[in-house]
C-alpha cells in the first residue's frame, strides 16, 4: 500500500463558500500558512454550486443603500466588477437590498482573491475524517481522485455549511431533532422576451396552471423569487421547494430528481404564454440549494429573541441585517425584519465551537437558534463571520486570543462592528 500523502499548515479551513474564503484570506493576511479545502472544482459555495445569484446581508434594510459589511466581502464585490458588469444594489419587492452577480465572475474573482493572499487551495478534495486528541483536532483526512491524504494544522475552521468538520470531530449538535428548512432549486430561464413583465403575480399564475401530477416537488404558490439578470435578460428563478435531510445521498438524490422534474413542468407551462414559446431551462447549479442541516453547538448560541430585538453585545465580531427568513413549510417562506437599529451583533462566543478548543465556526455553522440562523446564514454576513473566524484563529496562534486584539484587527481590516 502506498503511504498516505501528508501536508502541514498553520490553519485548515474546510469549505470554500463565502465564509471559508473570507476566513482563509483573513488568516493568510495575518501571516498564517493556510489550506482552503473545497470538494467542488471552484470556490463560492451556494453562490456558485447552487446558483444563488444575489449577495444578501451586505446592506441595511431601508430606502437608500448603506453598508453593514466591509472588509474582505466588500473587496470581493470590487473584484467581481473586473469580470462582468458592475455589481449594483437592487431593492427587492420586500424592501431588502440585494446584489445580483454572475456566478462565473464569482468563481474567477474568488480565485484571484485567494491566489493574491497566498492561500493554498485544495479544490476537488472532500474532508472525510478528523483526528482528535483530547480537546484538539490534530489533522484531517481528505479524499480526491488520487486517494486519501492528511492535512495537519494547529487550528481549524468549519466553513462547510453542513457542520461536517464539527460532526467529524464530535462537537455536539443543537436542534438535531427538529425538521429542517426547505431546500430550493434555483434555475436560470432563457427565452422570455424583455418586453414581457415578469413578476410574482405572473409566475404565480403559471405555477397554479401546472398539472399537479407533473410536480413531485412543491411549486411556490406565490410564484417564488425572480430577477432579470442584468447581463443577458435571463430570469433567475427560485420557485421549487422540497424537504430533504440535506446530508444523505439517498435523500439528496430524491430531492434533486423531484425538483428538476418540477422545474421542467413549470417551463412547459411557461411556453404556453404568448411570446414565451422559446422559453427554456438554461441552467441550474451542480447541486440543489440546501438552507439548513447541522448546527454545531457554539460557546454562545444567538437566540431568536436576540435577533428579532436587534440585540447588541460587548464582543461583536460582525453584524447581521437580513430579516429572519424561515422556510419551515416548503413553498411558504416567512420574513420578519430585524428590530432595534436594523441589525444584531454576532458575538465572539458564537464563532467558537464547544468541546474542541482549536475549532472556529463561520457562515452557516455560527452558533444560533434557528430563527437567528435564518438571518445570519446569508452570504454577505457569511463573509463577515468568515473574516472574524479566520482572524480569531490566526491571532490565537500568535498568542493573542483576547477579544480587544480581535476587535482592533477586524476594524483595521475594514470590518464594520
Ligand atoms: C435556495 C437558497 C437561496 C438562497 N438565497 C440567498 C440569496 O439570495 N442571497 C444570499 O446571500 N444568501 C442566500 N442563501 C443563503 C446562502 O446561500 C448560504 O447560507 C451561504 O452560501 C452560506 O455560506 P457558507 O460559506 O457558510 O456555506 P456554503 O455556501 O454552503 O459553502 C460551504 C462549502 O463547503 C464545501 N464543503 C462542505 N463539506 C465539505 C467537505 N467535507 N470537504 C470539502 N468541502 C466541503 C461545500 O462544497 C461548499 O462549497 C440561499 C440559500 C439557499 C439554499
Amino acid at each position: 500500500m502506498r503511504p498516505m500523502r501528508k501536508e502541514r499548515f498553520d490553519i485548515a479551513v474546510v469549505g470554500g463558500g463565502s465564509a471559508g474564503v473570507a476566513a482563509a484570506v483573513a488568516a493568510a493576511r495575518l501571516g498564517a500558512k493556510v489550506a482552503l479545502i473545497e470538494r467542488y472544482g471552484f470556490l463560492g459555495g451556494a453562490a456558485t454550486h447552487s446558483f444563488v445569484m444575489t449577495y444578501d446581508g451586505f446592506l441595511y434594510r431601508g430606502d437608500r443603500p448603506q453598508w453593514a459589511v466591509g472588509g474582505i466581502g466588500r473587496e470581493l464585490l470590487g473584484e467581481l466588477d473586473r469580470f462582468a458588469s458592475k455589481v449594483e444594489p437592487v431593492l427587492s419587492p420586500n424592501k431588502n437590498w440585494v446584489l445580483p452577480f454572475n456566478p462565473e465572475s464569482a468563481k474567477a474573482a474568488l480565485d484571484s482573491l485567494v491566489i493574491r493572499s497566498a492561500v493554498s487551495t485544495r479544490l476537488h478534495a472532500t474532508v472525510v475524517e478528523a483526528s482528535v486528541s483530547g480537546d484538539r483536532i490534530v489533522s484531517l483526512v481528505a479524499a480526491d481522485h488520487a486517494g486519501r491524504f492528511t492535512i495537519a494544522a494547529d487550528a481549524f475552521i468549519d466553513a462547510s455549511g453542513e457542520g461536517n468538520l464539527s460532526a467529524l470531530a464530535g462537537v455536539p449538535m443543537a436542534f438535531a431533532e427538529e425538521p429542517r428548512y426547505a431546500a430550493s432549486l434555483c434555475v436560470r430561464i432563457a427565452g422570455v422576451p424583455q418586453d414581457i413583465a415578469v413578476d410574482r403575480a405572473f409566475l404565480a399564475r403559471i405555477c397554479s396552471a401546472v398539472p399537479a401530477d407533473e410536480t413531485p416537488a412543491i411549486l411556490r404558490a406565490d410564484g417564488g423569487f425572480v430577477l432579470r439578470l442584468p447581463e443577458n435578460g435571463d430570469l433567475w428563478w427560485m420557485g421549487v421547494d422540497i424537504l430533504t435531510d440535506g446530508v444523505s445521498s439517498a435523500s439528496l438524490s430524491e430531492a434533486e430528481q423531484k425538483c428538476r422534474a418540477t422545474a421542467w413542468a413549470f417551463v412547459r407551462q411557461l411556453r404556453r404564454v404568448a411570446g414565451c414559446e422559446r422559453a427554456t431551462l438554461a441552467g441550474s447549479g451542480p447541486q440543489l440549494g440546501i438552507r439548513e442541516t447541522r448546527h454545531p453547538q457554539a460557546r454562545y448560541m444567538i437566540s431568536d429573541a436576540d435577533a428579532l430585538a436587534g440585540r447588541r453585545v460587548d464582543t461583536p465580531v460582525a453584524r447581521a441585517v437580513w430579516p429572519v427568513e424561515r422556510h419551515d413549510t416548503p413553498g411558504k417562506p416567512t420574513m420578519v425584519p430585524i428590530g432595534g437599529d436594523g441589525f444584531f451583533d454576532i458575538p465572539a462566543g458564537s464563532i467558537r465551537a464547544t468541546r474542541i478548543d482549536n475549532l472556529w465556526l463561520a457562515g452557516r455553522t455560527v452558533g444560533a437558534e434557528r430563527g437567528a440562523f435564518s438571518s445570519l446564514r446569508v452570504m454577505g454576513t457569511g463573509f463577515a463571520t468568515g473574516q472574524a473566524a479566520g482572524t480569531a484563529a490566526a491571532l490565537a496562534l500568535q498568542g493573542r486570543p483576547e477579544y480587544p486584539a480581535l476587535r482592533a484587527t477586524l476594524l483595521d481590516q475594514g470590518a464594520i462592528l
